[in-house]
């Protein structure tokens, strides 16, 4: 067997390891065309940071090694140009000599990734304006910006881009970021991504959504951004973080079949439309674990996973590609954001039914010193709780509780699963009843019809007669500190004797901080005969749509 991949890196690198796992006989050769293989892309932003400080570091492995311990026959600087089905071979041109040359293959791989897109805009090219992909890259970053860098302009508030963000502050470098949807991290649903937002501009972070850039220009001091909205930002060097695209010309001019959005069409065993080409990683087009439909998800588990799945196949075994979750994550300073499945809107667009809930539970014992909050939010089918996607954001313990949804998700699992679950805990990593077991007890109770509970922004959004009464049962020194508008507040513990100050004949929407007490107090008034829904999540999830974040157009660097 002779077998050639294209791409040294997260998929081609996991291939070609596992292929010499599978087979000590084949001839296997990796073509990259850069001078590293396996580096570690997702690094890349903390060494511009100092946070990894060695820049060794980010070579997760070299190509002696690939050569000594599995046998590889490893090119780099080596740049696959073409592809002959028919005669079932490649041709390379060297980038170092330029001799072009041509190799045979039984089997072929690719994993060419995904190249950063670089807006068509006047003065994009100019010096001082970087996208970030590989250690080339990162080394013209880092040197640049030990240039005395003052003012940075982040355009796209996605992972790559906060992640830069994050550690352009911290070298003290002033920053805005220019975003042009109404939200950061476009994969998470809106209202999740607040206190992120929240963390960003309280570390100086000048945040310009719904903004994009016209135009750079070179100045005497660096380059000014021109934005859409007449605004002008000055800067000495700008971070272009809006979004990638499959590396496909190789696959195109060849005739495989691509997608619409450029993804090369893969079977579940990663067979390309030619049986003899396998491919993976940020190049191809997956299908979505929930919907069926097919995406691409630039991430690097899928892409190592796919890797080793090529090979198997190749090497004689059958395995199959389940589809991709998009389970991620971000850490912005010292909040993180992650996800798994799909996201709100991502259902709202496919009009498939749905219901959620938050919950904003601390991720260990409250009781126990350094309890941090998070917001956990899960999407579930209407009837039989089958979850759908969830999406938590907080500190400490987020990564955790993604994780073991993200699991659950491809278990098939339902919400009444999650309130079964059997979780470590001690005060100090969960507690008893964890954020999991309490999605799970919420949902469960909702689907059960236990738990009535409202959005809170269909409570808002409700017109005039139908506008239920809002029912604030916190203390009245929470009440005092921020409420929802027109909400009246009776305490949870003095309802019962105060029941008369509620409208009959009018449904009545309780609330509390996370929604406990709501529940409380839904419960009592259903049973004395009132009509009463919780209003899910409490004012902590209210807080998440009606943020008092102040994204001031003014001071603008
Ligand atoms: P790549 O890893 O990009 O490798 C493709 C390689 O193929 C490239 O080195 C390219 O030079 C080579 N190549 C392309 N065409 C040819 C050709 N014709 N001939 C020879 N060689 C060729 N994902 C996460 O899940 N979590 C993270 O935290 C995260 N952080 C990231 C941070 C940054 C800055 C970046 C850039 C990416 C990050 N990612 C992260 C995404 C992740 O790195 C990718 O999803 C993953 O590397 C994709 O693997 P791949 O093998 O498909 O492509």
């Amino acid at each position: 067997m002779k077998l050639l991949i294209v791409g040294g890196v997260a998929g081609g690198a996991s291939a070609a390891a596992r292929s010499r796992r599978l087979s000590e006989d084949a001839d296997i050769i990796l073509f990259e065309r850069g001078p590293d293989v396996s580096f570690a892309n997702c690094g890349l932003p903390y060494y511009v940071g100092g946070e990894i400080a060695e820049r060794g570091k980010l070579l997760v492995t070299t190509p002696e090694r690939l050569r000594t311990r599995f046998k590889l026959d490893v090119r780099t600087r080596s740049s696959v140009e073409a592809i002959d089905r028919s005669a079932k071979k490649i041709r390379v041109r060297d980038l170092v000599s330029g001799r072009e040359y041509e190799e045979t293959y039984d089997k072929l791989i690719l994993a060419p990734g995904a190249a950063p897109l670089r807006p068509q805009i006047p003065g994009s090219d100019l010096p001082g304006i970087f996208t970030l992909r590989n250690l080339q890259d990162v080394d013209r970053i880092k040197e640049w910006t030990d240039h005395g860098v003052k003012q940075v302009v982040v355009v796209g508030a996605g992972f790559i881009g906060l992640e830069m963000v994050e550690n352009f502050v911290k070298r003290g470098i002033t920053t805005t970021v220019v975003e042009k949807n109404d939200q950061i991290l476009t994969p998470f649903d809106k209202e999740m991504t607040t206190p992120i937002l929240e963390r960003l501009v309280a570390k100086g972070v000048t945040m310009l959504l719904g903004r994009s850039a016209e135009s750079f220009e070179q100045t005497p001091d660096g380059m000014v951004v021109q934005l859409k909205s007449g605004e002008q930002l000055t800067a000495q060097l700008v971070i272009l973080g809006v979004g990638v695209r499959p590396e496909n010309k190789l696959a195109v001019d060849a005739g495989l079949e691509v997608g619409p959005r450029g993804g090369i069409r893969v079977n579940e065993f990663l067979q390309t439309s030619d049986p003899n080409i396998y491919a993976v990683g940020d190049a191809i087009e997956v299908k979505d674990f929930i919907s069926g439909d097919p995406i691409q998800v630039p991430l690097a588990g899928p892409a190592n996973r796919q890797g080793r799945i090529a090979a198997d196949n190749i090497f004689g075994r059958s395995v199959k590609y389940r589809g991709t979750q998009g389970t991620a994550i971000v850490g912005v300073f010292d909040r993180t954001a992650a996800m798994t499945g799909a996201s709100e809107k991502v259902l709202r667009r496919a009009n498939r039914s749905y219901r959620k809930v938050y919950v904003h539970p601390t991720h260990h014992a409250e009781y126990y010193p350094g309890a941090e909050q998070m917001a956990l939010k899960i999407l579930f089918h209407p009837e039989t709780g089958k979850l759908l996607g969830a999406q938590a954001v907080g500190g400490a313990g987020v990564d955790k509780r993604i994780d073991v949804l993200a699991v659950a998700i491809q278990a098939g699992m339902t919400v009444f699963d999650l309130e079964e679950m059997e979780l470590a805990y001690a005060p100090q990593y969960g507690s008893a009843k964890d954020p999991i077991n309490m999605a799970g007890f919420v949902a469960g109770g909702l689907l059960r019809g236990d738990h009535p509970q409202v959005d809170v922004e269909a409570v808002l959004a409700a017109p005039a007669p139908e506008k239920p009464f809002l029912l604030d049962v916190r203390t009245p020194q929470e009440f005092a500190s921020g409420h929802i508008p027109e909400a009246v507040n009776i305490p949870v513990d003095d309802l019962r004797s105060r029941l008369d100050e509620l409208p009959r004949g009018r449904k009545i929407a309780a609330y509390c901080q996370v929604g406990k007490r709501g529940y409380l107090a839904t419960r009592l008034l259903l049973q004395v005969g009132y009509s009463a829904v919780n209003v899910g999540g409490g004012y902590e999830t209210y807080k998440l749509f009606h943020h008092s974040i102040r994204l001031s157009t003014s001071g603008i660097p």
